[in-house]
């Protein structure tokens, strides 16, 4: 059976389709639906993953890994006991985890996965996304994105189109994808949102707030003691899910530190959510004026959204979903799915569609970054535009530069944001040396409709061609084998 891993920068949850064609979510040894993405290295030859790990936290920060996604394909590496991980492999424990844990739970190993992944992740994030997934013995079937995944958790009726809004507001991210659907093909239209808005920002604000009125009430500065911030960062967060059921909540934290004037030092307040709300008035107009931003994108006005979705838990907030009813009047709000999972519910969708048991589905991309090439100046040429739908084919003309030139070297790039990535390079080099501007080189990109990008440059007077083909660039992903000698290492840590 192929399951699908919603592996979230909180939050990683598992889901199957059952005996009965219903997606469900797979419950971890503790019963619990949800894991957090948390490691936590008890000694060198063990680590825990999810609640146990978060627990630690507190006690041994140094130990402990949070959020390792906002890592993926960096080189951003972490060091425990001596040890240098890189962010694949720190993942790879969660994956471990989940396999653990599904294997038991369905009576039969599970070999094969749908890892879903943000829609705004690059090759190497979701390249690291798969290895992690290798290191622990599992293989990629599908890397699914998350929105596109969100609203396959629902059920469409088969003809009419529709246009879908799916918000998905997690830990650390808004990510906003407007598609399509009709007959059975998911479309994407426009995708947006923010990397750096989430749940957190609004824990921020009440971790100031709450260090704020300590300071001036006790004259104790809490920001300085990391064990005391850290108590503060977790009743922080559960007042803020508290005050999305109920309208007022206390903050109490009992021997949060010891001032060498006044002794043990306790914060206890009361917190309102319309208080709470107007803190945090900056962060709702932000995210309203990014969903404002993608409508734009598209053309689209309000109206012509048929449905929306709702997912990651920091959608559930009260503030958001008005907001939401306000700019969309008229749409169809779909809530039934708990926004927590319903990721992972539509990665079990296409996880069985995969295997064959449940009714197959197109799905239609677009290109989440611009693609080009350096011009000899090192200015970058976009070739592909963002939000083109693949499958797609773009050709520009470039020239050379210098006299007696014999070869042309052709860089590929993705720009995303303001950064520039390289993807790959290859040469065209010619029989004859060109004059100054002589030479026409044609350069083409040409994405297939799953995702594997081949760029070819040819000289257009004398035929001269090269190409390079950059696999798996924006669907399908080959993950190199893994190095033995890590693998091993990483095998000798028992997964708790
Ligand atoms: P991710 O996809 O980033 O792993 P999730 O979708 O699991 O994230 O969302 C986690 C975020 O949602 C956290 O910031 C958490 O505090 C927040 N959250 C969870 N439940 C609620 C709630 N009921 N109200 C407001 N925020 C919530
Ligand atoms: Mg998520």
């Amino acid at each position: 059976m192929i399951v699908g891993i919603d592996f979230g920068t909180t939050n990683t949850l598992i889901g199957y389709v059952d005996r009965s064609l219903r997606p469900q979510i797979i419950v971890n040894e503790r019963g619990s639906r949800i894991t957090p993405t948390v490691v936590h290295f008890k000694n060198e030859k063990q680590v825990l993953v999810g609640e146990l790990a978060k627990s630690q936290m507190l006690i041994k920060p140094h130990q402990t890994i949070l959020r390792v996604k906002r890592r993926m394909g960096s080189d951003q590496n972490y060091e425990i006991f001596k040890e240098i991980f890189n962010p694949s492999e720190i993942a790879s424990f969660v994956f471990r985890k989940c396999k653990n844990f599904a294997s038991e739970f369905l009576g039969e190993p599970v070999e094969k996965i749908v890892v879903t992944v943000p829609a705004y992740f690059d090759d190497n994030q979701r390249q690291a996304v798969a290895m992690s997934a290798k290191l622990a013995g599992l293989q990629v079937v599908k890397l699914l994105n998350e929105p596109t995944a969100a609203a396959l958790a629902y059920e469409m009726e088969n003809d009419s189109e529709k246009i879908i809004l799916v918000l998905d507001f997690g830990g650390g991210t808004f990510d906003i994808t407007l598609m399509r659907y009709q007959d059975s093909v998911y479309q994407v239209l426009v995708t947006g949102g923010s990397t750096s808005l989430g749940g957190f920002d609004f824990d921020q604000v009440l971790v100031d707030w709450i260090v704020e009125t300590v300071k001036n009430e006790k004259f104790i500065d809490l920001s300085k003691d990391p064990i005391a911030l850290q108590q503060i960062y977790n009743h922080a967060e559960q007042a803020k899910i508290d005050l999305s059921v109920v309208a007022e909540t206390s903050i109490v934290i009992p021997y949060v530190a010891l001032s060498p004037e006044y002794g043990p030092v306790h914060v206890n307040l009361n917190l309102s959510r319309e208080r709470f709300e107007n803190l945090t008035k900056h962060l709702l107009e932000r995210a309203k004026q990014l969903i404002i931003d993608v409508l734009k994108e598209a053309s689209l006005p309000p109206e012509k959204v048929d449905l929306i979705v709702f997912s990651g838990g920091t959608s559930r907030m009260p503030a958001f979903r008005r907001i939401v009813t306000e700019l969309f009047p008229n749409s169809q709000i779909l809530s039934e799915i708990n926004p927590d999972e319903v990721v992972a519910l539509g990665a079990a969708r296409m996880a069985a569609i995969i295997d064959g048991r449940l009714k197959s589905i197109e799905l239609r991309d677009v290109v989440a970054h611009s693609l080009g090439v350096f011009d000899d100046d090192g200015q970058f040429v976009p070739i592909i535009d963002r939000g083109t739908v693949y499958p797609t084919i773009a050709t520009k003309i470039f020239t050379n530069t210098r006299d007696d030139q014999d070869k042309v070297l052709i860089k590929i790039l993705q720009k995303r944001d303001e950064e520039l990535v390289e993807l790959g390079d290859f040469q065209l080099t010619f029989a004859k040396k060109w004059q100054k501007e002589e030479a026409a080189i044609a350069v083409s990109f040409n994405i297939t409709h799953d995702g594997i990008l081949t760029v070819t440059a040819e000289e257009m007077n004398t035929g001269e061609a090269q190409d390079v083909t950059i696999q798996g660039h924006l669907a399908e992903i080959r993950v190199p084998t893994p190095d033995q000698a890590r693998l091993s290492l990483l095998n000798k840590i028992e997964v708790l």
